[in-house]
């Protein structure tokens, strides 16, 4: 047989029902897709309006969301462009081509906010509806209004109609198996989990007002979004009360936030948000109240993972990009150039962000350290280029409740503890009371302890042994504190070799353990009341041991 070259012939019997099951695993996603559209429709006849393409009164430019149970129907409309039949046959007969992306093609830097992409948003509508009826008045002078009607089958037809008012009513026939997208209370849900921060005014059901023990609707339109949310302004034209406001519109009920970043890029990517520092000790839902993606304003999904470093998953607030692909599952996203550029873009901004507070408001860092640690430790310990940043701004805090930088601390303990071979030993607390003998024992002696107790310390510790070089750290009730070298001549002791035999055997004496040879008495920390009992280095060792292997 010869070559044959040919072309495999896709036809829309075929394509039709693969949209219908498998182009989104959420059916709800129509409605999405259908506002964002009436959306496009608006903003494209604003802008041809900015430039003098189109000359004629805007108007009103509300996109309305109608609800008929009677009718069966739900209906979306706008006052934007429309289409003229040619339209219709161009960007609905042809399934996956896109008008938007040719808009956008063909107007450039004038054209902003466009949302649609991949032609294929409007057939969402066959998946709750067995019928869909486009009618449309296009803006251009002299157009005739057209009706386009499909019943999920290849076949549609199209007609010319009295239509007065420019722009388009998409009238969706929901079919029986998903009769809830005729509820209004269904519809409100929706709306407000993705139009929430539409740009164009999104009407649906009316304001309710209560009334003789119950609420009833008045005649007044209900609008269901904020068309200016916060992220969507210039850092300088918002107060500090401006974002804790937008904080508590997105997460109700939420303690204020310790921090914020307003994130601003046009290049490489384009992407704006603003990302918050929850209170994260008052036992956040850290599940329920996460990032939020958008694309244009557009809820995409709070899924985050993988687009997000993930220790910013202890984060809230909003990242908006049109460059994070809409229609797309997240195994995608995560594989994403783009969407592995704006991880690392976000890792950078927030890092910046501390830093600059840290170094512009010591204070008030200082004041929230406590609450902020565990998302810093847990940043540093699982994102490296995190970590090196933070290595500037992370803190320690000492049982006087004093905060250093990592460098403060050094300078203040180098010439004071140090063991033989030179390392710098950091002392540390992991419970101020329990070990109150201890500390106060080596603070006595002039030496400083850390205090170490937070969730991520025993992790934190092992990141900074590796970083710090010829550091030590030490738990302040070993005995590893009996020789520290101290720059200055320590001071004599008051007992001979042979009285503190003596002691030791006495208290030893008192120990019912099996394994006392492994205690000894801290002469340095001997006070009036109390005599310390440590535990030797080795004996510590082996009995950390022992607990990793019953772990
Ligand atoms: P996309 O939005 O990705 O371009 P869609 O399948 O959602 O793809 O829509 C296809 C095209 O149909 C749009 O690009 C637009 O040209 C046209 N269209 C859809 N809805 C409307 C509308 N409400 N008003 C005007 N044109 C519309
Ligand atoms: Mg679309």
């Amino acid at each position: 047989m010869s070559t044959q070259k040919g072309k495999i012939g896709v036809t829309t019997e075929n394509i039709f029902p693969v949209i219908k099951k498998f182009l989104y695993s959420d059916h709800e996603i129509f409605l999405r897709e259908l506002v964002s559209n009436a959306i496009d429709a608006t903003n494209k006849l604003k802008t041809l309006s900015s430039f003098g393409e189109f000359k004629g009164e805007l108007g009103d430019m509300n996109v309305k969301v109608t609800v008929d149970k009677e009718a069966g129907t739900l209906t979306v409309s706008d006052h934007g462009i429309g289409m003229t039949a040619d339209d219709i046959e161009k960007y609905i007969n042809q399934i996956a081509f896109s008008g938007a992306e040719e808009f956008l093609a063909k107007y450039k830097d004038k054209a902003e906010n466009i949302i649609g992409h991949f032609g294929l948003g409007f057939y969402s509508a066959f998946m709750v509806a067995k019928k869909v009826e486009i009618r449309t008045l296009s803006y251009k002078e002299g157009a005739e209004a057209v009706s386009w009607v499909c019943d999920g089958s290849p076949e549609y037809s199209m007609e010319p109609i009295e239509k007065k008012e420019r722009g388009t009513d998409i009238v969706l026939y929901i079919d029986d198996e998903n009769k809830e997208f005729l509820e209004q209370s269904r519809i409100d849900t929706l709306l407000k989990k993705y139009c929430r921060f539409l740009p164009v005014p999104v009407i649906s059901g009316k304001e309710q007002e209560w009334k003789d023990g119950k609420y009833v609707d008045t005649d007044r339109d209900k609008v269901i979004n904020n068309t200016e949310p916060a992220w969507t302004k210039k850092p300088a034209d918002l107060t500090d009360d401006d974002y804790r406001n937008f904080y508590r519109e997105l997460y109700p009920g939420q303690d204020d936030p310790l921090f914020w970043i307003h994130l601003n890029v046009d290049y490489p990517f384009t992407l704006t948000g603003i990302l918050y520092f929850p209170k994260i000790k008052n036992n956040i839902d850290i599940s329920r109240n996460r990032i939020q993606l958008y694309c244009n304003q557009v809820f995409v999904t709070d899924s985050v993972e993988g687009v997000v470093p993930e220790f910013m998953m202890l984060m809230q607030g909003v990242i908006d990009s049109p460059d994070i692909p809409l229609n797309v599952s997240r195994s995608y996203l995560q594989s994403d150039t783009a969407v592995k550029k704006i991880s690392s873009y976000i890792t950078k901004k927030v890092a910046q962000r501390l830093e600059e507070i840290f170094k512009n408001n010591r204070e008030e860092y200082e004041s929230k350290w406590d609450d902020i640690k565990v998302f810093i430790e847990y940043g540093m310990l699982t994102d490296e280029k995190f970590r090196d940043a933070a290595m500037k701004f992370v803190l320690v805090k000492d049982t006087d409740d004093k905060y250093y930088t990592l460098d403060e601390y050094k300078t203040l303990i180098e010439a004071n503890q140090t063991d033989k071979e030179g390392n710098i030993i950091y002392l540390y607390a992991t419970d101020k009371t329990a070990q109150y003998n201890y500390i106060t024992a080596a603070t006595d002696k002039g030496y400083d302890v850390l205090l170490m107790d937070g969730q991520l310390d025993s992790h934190f510790i092992g990141l900074l042994e590796q970083k710090l070089e010829k550091s030590h750290f030490v738990r302040v009730d070993s005995d590893v504190i009996d020789n520290l070298i101290r720059k200055e001549d320590k001071k004599a002791d008051d007992l001979t070799a042979a009285q503190r035999n003596i002691l030791t055997n006495v208290f030893r004496s008192q120990i019912p353990a099996v394994d006392k040879a492994e205690f000894l008495v801290s002469f340095e920390s001997l006070s009036a009341d109390a005599a310390p009992l440590v535990i030797t280095q080795n004996e510590y060792m082996r009995r950390m041991k022992d607990m990793a292997a019953m772990q």
